[in-house]
């Protein structure tokens, strides 16, 4: 508690070790499936969106009540993921990590 600078140095250093060279081909392999994930979610709240918008022009008011915000909801979600997770191994990330601690990836 008296160098607690210097404690949080020690712990991020043990923290990161060098990536092997079966860790990077993980990295290589989770990164486009997180991707896929992203655009999914992104093409889902399009598609939640656009039924709400279906439901203004037939006049069920309930179908825009529920689905856009829905929609919105979950087209935000992919932003969340990318400021708390690691896109290659999803460790909790500080906001606005750019290099993730556990792992070492570049959050892009
Ligand atoms: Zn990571």
């Amino acid at each position: 508690m008296a160098q607690p600078g210097g404690a949080t140095l020690v712990a991020r250093k043990m923290k990161k070790p060098r990536l092997t060279f079966k860790q990077e081909i993980q990295t290589i392999q989770n990164l486009p499936r997180l991707q896929r994930l992203i655009v999914a979610l992104k093409v889902a709240g399009v598609l939640l969106v656009a039924i709400g918008l279906e439901g203004i022009v037939t006049g069920k008011y309930l179908l825009p009540i529920v689905f856009i915000p829905l929609g919105v909801f979950v087209s935000m979600l992919p932003i969340k993921v990318r400021v708390d997770r690691c896109l290659a191994c999803a460790a909790p990330l500080a906001p606005n990590q750019a290099i993730c601690p556990v792992c070492g990836a570049p959050q892009a």
